[in-house]
């Protein structure tokens, strides 16, 4: 079921669930401001999770609500987790699905990081 970007947070979501360790994540990363994991199902040789502590739906209410320090926490958690994995100089992409259109499938904010191949075009035609 795709998500609504606007929609309430929903502190039952599968991602807060990992966040208060009520269910297991095969764990890269974690500080203050971020935590990093396995996908579940991946879609590239490497496929991590990169998620905000903060309880923010999606891209759009992160960037809309969440405090300097949190953005900047979080953007710098996600370089740092792609460099310390070894992906900068093969490459890597990043995607934020955000709201219905994108498939959002859970509604706390994640930022894919995809590599490990080359990925060709950005979007299925
Ligand atoms: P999205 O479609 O952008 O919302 O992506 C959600 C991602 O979360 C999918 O790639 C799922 O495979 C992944 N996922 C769902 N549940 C879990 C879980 N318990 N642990 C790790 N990844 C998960």
């Amino acid at each position: 079921m795709a998500v609504d970007a606007t929609q309430a947070y929903d502190d039952q979501n599968v991602f807060a669930k990992i966040l208060r360790g009520e269910i297991p994540a095969r764990t890269v990363y974690e500080d203050e401001w971020a935590l990093a994991f396995h996908d579940i199902h991946p879609q590239a040789p490497t496929h991590l999770l990169v998620i905000p502590k903060g309880a923010y739906v999606s891209w759009d209410d992160f960037s809309a609500h969440a405090g300097a320090d949190e953005i900047a926490g979080f953007v710098r958690a996600v370089g740092l987790v792609a460099r310390r994995a070894g992906l900068v100089e093969p490459g890597y992409r990043l995607i934020a699905n955000t709201g219905i259109d994108s498939h959002q499938e859970v509604p706390h904010l994640h930022v894919h990081i995809f590599a490990g191949r080359a990925l060709g075009p950005l979007l299925a035609r």
